[in-house]
């Protein structure tokens, strides 16, 4: 049995019967299956399954929104606009998604055309994390109905009640039998279903020791894999920044969805010309955050998704501060039930101490002072990971050093960084590699065959 449990109380949710591996031989069977017939499918019949699946997330959206709740802890008014976040995905791979599977021709210096076609290429395993149960599964299923493959998700362990409703909102769509279904497995299922010769690719979106393993496992199996792995994001601000912005938007950045976003700034780097001040502001707006009961309306955070994860959290910063670092407030377990933490700020980090390669997935922010743009961008980039960035100054100059030089798949110039339909989303170094969402997302898992003709 698979067990969940309310972060917010304590108390056991659900048990979910783990699939047997016949349960799991008729799911990859029946994937198969729906393959076969959805792989020559129409577009049209994907495009109105992706509009009625927008429909069904939309009219479930409350139900959809309170069990992620229940389940990881993020505020009821996040985990409302995550749902609707997905239903605005679905929607625009329904308008926009044809022209990406357009062909493509080249003229050859020799005569003759070569043709590029986009086809599907069977069934794909998607392994996906609790922080964002549906955006980050939605990621996944919008492209693979769009690109006529068929997609098969294990998801974590603790939000197995929202792997269950997105598979019934593909039934509630009207989506063929088989088109996505939920396995309901632990982690040690996953090398066998890797290796299973009906599983053509993998993608997973988690830590970088579950990326690491998958990884291993497809390789040997030489199956293509799309990582999206951990990040430990610089938030830059620099003298012409506007400063008001800059602290609300980092303040937004280190407690949106209590510090567990893999693209949230978690690592603030500010010039010593308005350090002392960031550090002011900065301080008063993290200690005014309300953390609390999650269902309530005017609840800033909620708490950590699981008690495990506090505890990890709440290790890092012992470690962090035994290397000499400064927790200057924050960081601490409150409450009798739940997996509650304060937001906090840690500070005095030295370039050796091991929490700098580390990513912290709570609400506590690292902050550092740099003497100019080479020593902000040496920070930045002075750790493995490599997914988003977020950069605040009014100067153009800078705005291009920070483009160029910053080592990341996303930089955000005077914004906070979010995932968009419309925009590749992914990292390099050990953030992982492969795109998710814009037509790089939908052709990732394609087969660009080339056609010669006379
Ligand atoms: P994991 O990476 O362990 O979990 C993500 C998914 O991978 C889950 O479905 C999990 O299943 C599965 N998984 C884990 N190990 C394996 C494996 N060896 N083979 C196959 N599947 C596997 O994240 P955690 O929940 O343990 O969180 C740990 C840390 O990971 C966080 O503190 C954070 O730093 C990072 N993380 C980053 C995320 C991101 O968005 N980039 C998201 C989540 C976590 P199961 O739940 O059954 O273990």
């Amino acid at each position: 049995m698979i067990e969940t449990r309310n972060p917010a109380t304590g108390q056991t949710l659900k048990e979910y019967e783990e699939l047997s591996p016949e349960g799991i031989e008729s799911k990859l069977a029946a994937a198969q299956s729906a393959y076969e017939a959805w792989r020559v499918s129409d577009i049209s019949e994907r495009t109105q399954i992706l509009s009625r699946l927008a429909d069904a997330y939309e009219a479930n959206k409350d139900a959809m929104a309170r069990q992620c709740t229940r389940e990881m802890g993020k505020t009821l008014s996040s985990a409302t606009a995550e749902v609707e976040k997905c239903a605005s995905l679905f929607r625009h791979l329904a308008k926009n998604g044809p022209p990406m599977l357009e062909p493509e021709t080249w003229e050859l210096d020799g005569g003759g055309t070569a043709e590029g076609r986009w086809l599907p290429q069977g069934v794909v395993l998607a392994i996906m994390p609790w922080n964002f149960p549906y955006w980050q599964a939605a990621r996944f299923l919008a492209p693979t109905i769009l690109a006529g493959n068929v997609g098969v998700l294990k998801h974590a362990s603790i939000v197995q009640g929202c792997a269950k409703l997105m598979e019934d909102m593909m039934g509630e769509a009207g989506a063929p039998e088989g088109l996505f279904q939920n396995l309901c497995i632990k982690s040690d299922a996953v090398e066998g279903i890797i290796a299973d010769d009906r599983i053509v690719a993998v993608t997973l979106t988690g830590s970088e020791g579950a990326g690491q393993a998958v990884a291993q496992q497809a390789g040997k199996q030489l199956k293509k894999v799309v990582l999206e792995l951990g990040g430990s994001d610089p938030f830059i601000v620099m003298p012409s920044a506007n400063l008001d912005e800059a602290v609300s938007q980092a303040v937004k950045a280190r407690i949106q969805n209590t510090g567990q976003s893999c693209i949230c700034g978690k690592r603030m780097i500010v010039h010593t010309d308005i350090y002392d001040e960031f550090l002011e502001r900065f301080s008063d707006a993290m200690k005014a955050v309300k953390a609390g009961d999650p269902m309530e309306e005017d609840t800033d955070m909620g708490p950590l998704s699981s008690f495990e994860q506090r505890d990890t959290v709440i290790q890092q910063l012992e470690e962090a501060t035994k290397h000499g670092a400064k927790l200057l407030f924050g960081g601490e377990a409150f409450g009798d039930d739940g997996a509650y933490i304060t937001a906090g700020i840690l500070t005095d980090v030295a370039p050796d101490n091991p929490v700098t390669q580390e990513e912290i997935f709570g609400p506590v922010a690292m902050l550092f002072r740099a003497d100019d743009i080479d020593d902000a961008i040496r920070i930045a980039n002075d750790i493995p990971f490599g997914l988003g960035s977020s950069v605040w100054t009014n100067d153009e100059g800078e705005k291009e050093r920070f483009i160029r030089d910053i080592e990341a798949g996303m930089t955000a110039v005077n914004q906070f960084l979010a995932s968009s339909p419309e925009a590749p989303f992914g990292g390099i170094k050990r953030s992982g590699h492969g795109r998710e969402l814009s037509r790089f997302g939908v052709h990732e898992f394609m087969n660009l065959k080339t056609v010669m003709l006379p």
